[in-house]
């Protein structure tokens, strides 16, 4: 069941704390009657959201596009379609996933049988961001679902066509009970927020990330952190500068470089800095067809005026060059594919997140200064490397920290379900995308079992010199 925040009716609905207590209470009571947790309801649920994905496409990629002018076959291929399949992943894995994982004992513990019980939480909160409105909240509730848990699930407010799509047909196609969908802005939030769950998985910014891990901390409630920040690009003087080009103007055109894993600056050695920003100027004027990006269907827009605005700030004050691009229509919601070489390093460009088509090329002397210069920053969600060499690209693997990374690519480590996806340190917490994912939403109980015989008296007291031999030779 949806419940939805209408902001010009506030004195006609109940305050954003009252809808929020009754969601919750709602998604609670499901839980309790104990129907999430067979793993034929929880197969239902996803088989329900795949079935949601599938008939309703058309509708979705409308809703994105009225968000955030998401290309169609964008908004099929890194939203709707890449989440049906993720969800249909955890759908055909979830009834082993749930079983009991044995575990082989050491002596000391046998006779016994020892096995990790996967136990479903109990409900969930997942807040989304706007970038991925789709992929970003339907993935973390498919994980809940699939470990038993019923789920309060907040799309965001900056995507409002998405949001309300995803409130309309979520109750539709699924248990509208164990999992409620509540629209809102910050007030439903920090409402939310105030509730006590059983886990909670965020997807947004390093700063709200810390008012979420705050409001956990009251109830010592686990949490799942998937924040943002800045994600380096390291070019070695061994990477073919056509490809690398070529893959980092893709990575900042899709979604208009909106995209929590974009490329947000790159190091690169005089030798191939300007070889690799021309190359990246031809790749742009390739994907624009020769048109340019303003008006062009291909390309996402800025999700709102005042990103576009944000962006704008960003061009006006960095200290560097404009390689290519440049052009900031804020009120259109369009900024141009842009490179600036080197910016000031403590300008805004260089210290906060882009979040936009903008991409910093950073000159550097050697790539051991590149990872010097990185790990005198944030641990990143995601840093790259192209390089030919294969040892030159494990050196700078091995050297580095990020939550992933990309040897000769970029964003796409977050495809294959096996490798599970996440931040460290400032740009995160937790893992989830398959068994991950499943086992981010469980609690993994151990459970060693005994028969009441054999009873060897060696570890009662009182402690005899040969129980005490015994003990210190087999420990
Ligand atoms: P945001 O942090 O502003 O908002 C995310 C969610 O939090 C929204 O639902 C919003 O309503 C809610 N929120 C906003 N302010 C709040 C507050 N004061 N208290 C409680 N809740 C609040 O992020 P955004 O602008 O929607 O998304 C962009 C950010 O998200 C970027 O930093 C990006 O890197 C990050 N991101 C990370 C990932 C990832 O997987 N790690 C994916 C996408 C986006």
């Amino acid at each position: 069941m949806a419940i939805t925040e209408h902001p010009d009716s506030a004195t006609e609905v109940d305050p954003a704390s009252t809808k929020v207590a009754e969601a919750v209470a709602r998604a609670r009571a499901a839980f309790a009657s104990g129907r999430t947790r067979p793993v034929e309801w929880r197969v239902e649920q996803l088989d329900g959201l795949v079935r949601m994905l599938d008939e309703q496409s058309a509708r979705f990629e409308e809703a994105l596009a009225a968000d955030l002018g998401k290309p169609p076959i964008e908004g099929f291929a890194a939203d709707i379609g890449s989440t049906a399949s993720e969800i249909r992943e955890i759908r055909k894995h979830t009834p082993k996933w749930a079983k009991r994982r044995k575990v082989s004992l050491p002596l000391t513990s046998r006779p016994g049988k020892g096995y990790i019980v996967p136990e479903p939480l109990g409900v969930a909160l997942v807040i989304a961001p706007w970038n991925y409105p789709v992929q970003l909240l339907l993935n973390p509730v498919a994980a809940a679902l699939a470990a038993g848990n019923a789920v309060v699930a907040k799309p965001s407010e900056l995507a409002p066509a998405t949001s309300a799509l995803l409130a309309e047909l979520i109750g539709r196609y699924c248990d509208s009970d164990a999992i409620t969908v509540v629209e809102g802005a910050v007030d439903v939030s920090t409402a939310l927020l105030e509730q006590r769950f059983d886990h909670i998985f965020f997807t947004g910014s390093t700063d709200v990330g810390r008012i979420v891990y705050e409001a956990a901390a009251k109830h010592l409630t686990p949490v799942t952190l998937e924040l943002g920040g800045k994600s380096p690009v390291l070019v070695d003087d061994s990477a073919n500068i056509d490809v690398a080009a070529r893959r980092l103007a893709w990575g900042k055109w899709l979604n208009a470089g909106q995209t929590c894993v974009a490329p947000d600056y790159v190091l690169v050695t005089e030798a191939h800095r300007d070889a690799l920003v021309d190359a990246m100027e031809k790749s742009f004027e390739q994907f624009a067809g020769g048109s340019g990006t303003r008006h062009n269907d291909d390309f996402a827009s800025i999700v709102s005026e005042r990103h576009a605005g944000r962006l704008a700030g960003l061009l006006a004050d960095h200290g560097g060059t404009v390689a290519f691009g440049g052009e900031c229509e804020p009120h259109e919601r369009h900024v141009a594919p842009t490179v600036v070489v080197d910016p000031d390093l403590d300008s805004p460009l260089m210290s906060e997140e882009i979040f936009g088509p903008i991409l910093p090329v950073i000159t550097i002397e050697s790539m051991a200064e590149a990872v010097e210069f990185v790990n005198a920053r944030e641990k990143p969600l995601a840093l790259y490397v192209f390089a030919d060499d294969d040892d030159a690209a494990e050196r700078l693997i091995d050297q580095t920290t990020a939550g992933g990374s990309c040897i000769n690519h970029v964003v796409q480590h977050l495809l294959p379900p096996e490798l599970p996806f996440g931040g460290v340190g400032a740009s995160g917490t937790g893992r989830y995308h398959g068994r991950s994912g499943f086992d981010t939403f469980s609690n993994l109980r151990s459970v060693l079992e005994k028969g009441s015989k054999p009873d060897p008296k060696l570890l009662y007291p009182p402690y005899s010199k040969l129980k005490e031999r015994l003990i210190r030779r087999f420990i």
